[in-house]
């Protein structure tokens, strides 16, 4: 199949698949094995030869099934119907965003080195640099959406430890406060630090916005990760992360995943092969609504602020850069209510269309509130500094008629009691 004459979306049914090799049937069937029978010897020792990097695989040579902790065809399609959204030459998945996360630091970086980070990130991400990472002697430094390039290429000078900086790690928009991080930036910091022996890699957590909305290796990133469980999952029934990059990034990462052993499971799989086919009429519907949703709330009285990419005024400092890196303001709300947290959970409480729960990207609506659930162990001070406090609410914008979004926002709001009564009440 031509790839270039077709749009991604018009492959996600077929591409990477071939019914001939399954009776015929017109989508791939589950491969619920563990290992796979060679024809011969001779073919078991040509597949281990490759697999583990004994010879080069010749031109026309394809991998062959071995066992499935090292590929299976369910993931094999998966990953290649993946990379065609990000135009990535190569992607490993994984049983979950946060192993694809682990996996590439633990890759990519070495005892003694530096990590940069932009902050916020997501909690399991924060975790894994402040609480791991240290045992393993690899240091890290945050930055934020406020700071300059000049700011941050002198940050890094002072830690003293430049010579040492492995990766960019960032995650843009940031959450809950869609703050924007500049991908291209981080990319001149990377080859400021770049030897010719040492090359600093930059990694971009697309989650919020990909595959649809960013394109990060196209503005420079070397390697873009998922957490597969929001918008590609799109349906809150999986747990899966990603990985796209270079042939020679994929193959680091993947010689990992086959001695970490956290591949996802082929029925995993076949839940994203499915999920796939709808990822772009899902997105954008999610969208579409989240665009009517942030004006509806930014005109609302009891509400004091709404982050939305859609709300970025042209004049702002942050124009330009939101429309280089997306190409869509998502889905994602995070809003501030009148009246702290109180309000907030009134709110929330008095929800019934949307589900008050974590995780994000589903065809379904869901909120929650960031200071006391998702973001609950981020630093007290750093919480303020970030703007998550007590009156802030987020949503994830689902596919629902739009109108009967906004009537369950529009109401939930209605029961909160307006800021004097929440002010007497104390
Ligand atoms: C959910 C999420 C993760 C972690 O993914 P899991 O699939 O839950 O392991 C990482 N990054 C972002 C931005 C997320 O939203």
């Amino acid at each position: 199949m031509n790839v270039d004459k077709y749009a991604p979306e018009s492959l996600m049914m077929s591409y990477g698949y071939k019914p001939e090799l399954s009776e015929g049937a017109v989508k791939p069937p589950i491969f619920q094995t563990s290992t796979f029978v060679f024809k011969t010897a001779e073919e078991g020792k040509a597949f281990f030869e490759v697999a583990y990097g004994l010879r080069k695989q010749s031109f026309d040579e394809e991998p062959g099934l071995i066992y499935s902790r090292i590929n299976n065809p369910n993931l094999e399609i998966l990953e290649n119907r993946l990379c065609l959204w990000d135009k990535a030459a190569d992607c490993a998945v994984f049983e979950s965003g946060m192993s694809a996360i682990s996996t590439v630091l633990l890759e990519f970086l070495s005892p003694g080195d530096l990590l940069l980070y932009s902050s916020p990130v997501y909690g399991g991400t924060d975790h894994f640099i402040h609480h791991f990472l240290p045992k393993i002697g690899i240091d890290a430094i945050g930055f934020n959406s406020d700071q300059s390039y000049e700011e941050i290429v002198a940050m890094v000078e002072q830690s003293g430890k430049a010579d040492k900086l492995a990766m960019i790690y960032v995650e843009t928009p940031a959450n809950p406060t869609n703050d924007i991080i500049d991908i291209s930036s981080c990319r001149k910091v990377a080859d400021i630090f770049s030897t010719k022996n040492r090359e600093v890699k930059v990694a971009v957590d697309n989650t919020y916005m990909g595959p649809l909305w960013s394109h990060p290796l196209q503005l420079g990133a070397d390697i873009v990760i998922y957490s597969a469980t929001k918008y590609i999952g799109g349906h809150s029934d999986l747990i899966a992360g990603a990985v796209l990059g270079s042939d020679e990034i994929i193959k680091r990462v993947k010689v990992l995943r086959t001695f970490l052993g956290n591949m996802p499971s082929p029925h995993t799989c076949w839940l994203l092969l499915r999920s796939l086919e709808t990822l772009k009429v899902r997105m954008e519907q999610q969208m579409k609504n989240a665009r009517k949703v942030a004006s509806f709330l930014n005109r609302h009285p009891k509400v004091e602020k709404v982050y939305y990419l859609g709300l970025i005024e042209p004049e702002s400092k942050n124009y330009d850069l939101y429309k280089r890196q997306y190409n869509a303001p998502g889905a994602m709300i995070s809003f501030d209510i009148q009246g702290g947290e109180k309000a907030a959970f009134q709110f929330l409480n008095n929800l019934k269309l949307f589900k008050l729960a974590v995780s994000l990207g589903s065809t379904e609506g869901l909120a929650q509130h960031p200071a006391s659930m998702t973001h609950a162990g981020v630093d007290p001070e750093d919480k303020i500094r970030l703007g998550i406090t007590g009156k802030m609410i987020r949503l994830s914008i689902g596919i629902e008629y739009v109108e009967d979004i906004i009537g369950d926002v529009e109401q939930a709001l209605a029961k909160v009691a307006c800021l004097a009564e929440v002010l007497e009440e104390g």
